[in-house]
């Protein structure tokens, strides 16, 4: 979903996005059913104290903006409730929103899923700062 959800994004932003996934579109997160993180970085430093810092603050910024994302695929998101021990999302249907994913994918020009399909090797430039394209 991860990657799908990326894929979908930068194809609205009219960027040319090969999505390539050995398995089923979405992964894992066919099984998912809320969208939801810790309300605020305090709270998720303290329920997950090993986590990256500079990820965890980035997944509480983008969470806002990662719901909205959802709803302007037409896919509706439920009013925030309690998750589990410490945290707070929204009820969604996750297969709803890969097929808006997907066919956000589809109509978009110059952008292609190819499945199934399996990488072997990124190639790099810059180290391992850029992918620039696979095998
Ligand atoms: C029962 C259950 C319920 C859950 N409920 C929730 C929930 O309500 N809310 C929530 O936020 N999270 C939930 N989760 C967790 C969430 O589903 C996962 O964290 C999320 O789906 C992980 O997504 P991902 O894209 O990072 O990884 P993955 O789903 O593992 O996706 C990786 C993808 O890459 C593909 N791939 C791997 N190697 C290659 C290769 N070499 N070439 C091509 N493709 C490749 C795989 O086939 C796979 O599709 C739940 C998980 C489970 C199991």
């Amino acid at each position: 979903m991860a990657g799908l959800s990326a894929a979908a994004w930068s194809a609205r932003q009219g960027r040319s996005v090969v999505l390539v996934e050995k398995g089923e579109l979405g992964g894992s997160a066919k099984h998912a059913g809320f969208i939801w993180t810790a309300p605020s970085f305090e709270v998720l430093r303290s329920a997950v104290p090993d986590g990256d810092p500079r990820l965890q603050e980035t997944l509480i910024e983008g969470f806002g903006p990662a719901v909205e994302w959802v709803r302007s695929l037409g896919v509706e998101c439920q009013p925030a409730v309690e998750v589990l021990r410490f945290g707070r999302g929204h009820q969604t249907s996750i297969l709803n929103y890969r097929r808006a994913c997907e066919l956000t994918l589809r109509q978009a020009e110059g952008c292609e899923i190819l499945v199934p399909a399996e990488a072997r090797l990124l190639l790099l430039e810059d180290g391992v700062e850029r992918v620039a394209g696979m095998t």
